[in-house]
């Protein structure tokens, strides 16, 4: 039997990045690669890169040296890859660098480097392809790309325009994934409201209807398949109103993570912000009033070129009367090739540094109020794994990862992926305690059972 070629991988940056890394290696499994967890045991190391801010460029540049230094035989992908010359100039030895979502350029230098051994017995792959993220979940891609120009990001240099994924493809994914036991999908792109606008919301045939390539389609179909499905990365457009009462009948997750990025409207025209001039906290509220258990989450940035204090200011008291559930906040931070770098009057660091720490303990007081009206109630979440006896689960409003958790005493009998109904008992700032008030049950999300 031919020896079996050997693969280490190195998965950096967003979830984005990680649904590239999974598609190489389904395609790599299905060839018939092993892929293993060391450097000294492959036979090559790809590494997916990230380059979205200096510190993950960074990041990426020493995962590169230290697969060359322990293996050798290195090739680069991911959004670093988009400047090569970043890379070959600290590392003038890897194999071949490839740009993000280069999937067949990735394999073809595996190939080259590392023939692939044609045995059929190693051709197999499960159908739900090859996936990092728990058996449980998984995230569920649906464009690469971007239109928009926001002036701090580089993503749509490296990543190019929006190129959404026909909905049928999409939809027969998903499908595949839950009978696979995937119990969450995690919807993601860069600009999930502007799915379809590229293909002129094209139709396509699944279950036997005619589904058109946008987002409200899109939420109906996955709607139908009784996963979870949580919906990353929307922009707060007029149509983001439509999924809202898929929402509230439980059909996705009330829940939406639109990126705001500030609450001063001059700041995000500054920021070339799409949707900037929309009036954010009047639809928040008619999305709470039509579906009252929405939680919203989003993610900030302070400190961003010519920020005054009355800008920041404006943006704690967009905070407050906006009352997200969940937040992330960075301070600014200049990325090669951003447009924000031509911006007048950068904020010192010390400025960012107090303005990062008032705005979050800003969210911290409105997460702990938020989640202290949560006590008492009894709530449907999905199991992750154990700490000792005690469950780790996440609830309707949690995010893996990025949000909160649900800890379970004496949850030993559940297991990863098992829905269960508990009772909250208790809430901190950011994750609530429960007990287990029904046991544990593996069907499908809704809402009422
Ligand atoms: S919406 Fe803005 S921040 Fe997001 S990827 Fe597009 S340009 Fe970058």
């Amino acid at each position: 039997m031919a020896r079996i070629p050997k693969i280490g991988f190195v998965s950096l940056g967003c979830p984005k990045a990680l649904v590239d890394s999974e598609r190489i290696l389904t395609t790599l499994r299905a060839e018939g690669y092993e892929v293993v967890p060391t450097y000294e045991a492959a036979d090559v190391v790809v590494v997916n890169t990230c380059g979205f801010i200096d510190a993950a460029v960074d990041e990426s540049l020493d995962a590169i040296g230290e697969a060359l230094e322990h293996n050798g035989k290195v090739i680069v992908t991911g959004c670093l890859g988009a400047r090569p010359e970043r890379i070959l100039e600290r590392h003038p030895h890897v194999l071949k660098v490839t740009g993000p979502h280069a999937y067949e350029e990735v394999v073809g230098a595996v190939h080259e480097h590392l023939p692939p051994a044609h045995d059929p017995f190693m051709d197999l792959v499960p159908p739900q392809g090859v996936r990092l993220t728990p058996r449980h979940y998984a995230y569920l891609k649906i464009a690469e790309g971007c239109n928009n120009k926001c002036s701090f990001c580089i993503i749509p240099d490296m990543r190019g325009r929006l190129v959404s994924r026909p909905i049928d493809e999409v939809l027969r994914e998903a499908e595949r994934l839950v009978n696979a036991g995937v119990k969450e999908l995690l919807v993601i792109s860069q600009d999930t409201s502007a799915y379809g606008v590229d293909l002129k919301y094209r139709k396509g045939q699944w279950r036997g209807t005619a589904r058109e390539t946008r987002l409200i389609d899109l939420a109906r179909g996955l709607g139908e398949l009784g996963a979870w499905v949580r919906m990353h990365y929307v922009y707060p457009y007029p149509h983001v109103d439509e999924v809202i009462p898929l929402m509230q009948e439980r059909r996705i997750l009330p829940y939406l993570d639109i990126p705001f990025q500030h609450g001063s409207q001059s700041v995000l025209k500054r920021m070339k912000r799409p949707a900037h001039a929309v009036d954010t906290l009047d639809r928040i509220h008619a999305w709470r009033r039509e579906c009252p258990d929405l939680t919203l989450r989003s993610t900030f940035i302070v400190g961003f070129p010519g920020e005054t204090e009355a800008e920041f200011e404006e943006l704690l008291q967009w905070l407050t009367e906006a009352q997200l559930d969940r937040v992330g906040c960075f301070k600014y931070s200049p990325v090669q090739g951003a447009a924000a770098n031509a911006l007048a009057d950068p904020v010192p660091p010390g400025v960012q540094e107090e303005r990062h720490a008032r705005f979050m303990e800003h969210a911290r007081v409105i997460s702990a109020q938020r989640l202290k009206r949560r006590v008492g109630q009894t709530i449907k979440v999905l199991v992750d794994g154990h700490e000792g006896r005690t469950a780790l689960a996440r609830s309707e409003a949690d995010a893996p990862e990025i949000d909160g958790i649900v800890r379970i005493s004496s949850g030993a009998s559940l297991r990863p992926g098992d829905f269960a109904q508990v009772k909250v008992t208790g809430a901190d700032a950011y994750d609530l305690q429960a007990k287990l008030v029904s046991p544990p049950g593996t069907g499908l999300a809704s809402a009422e059972d």
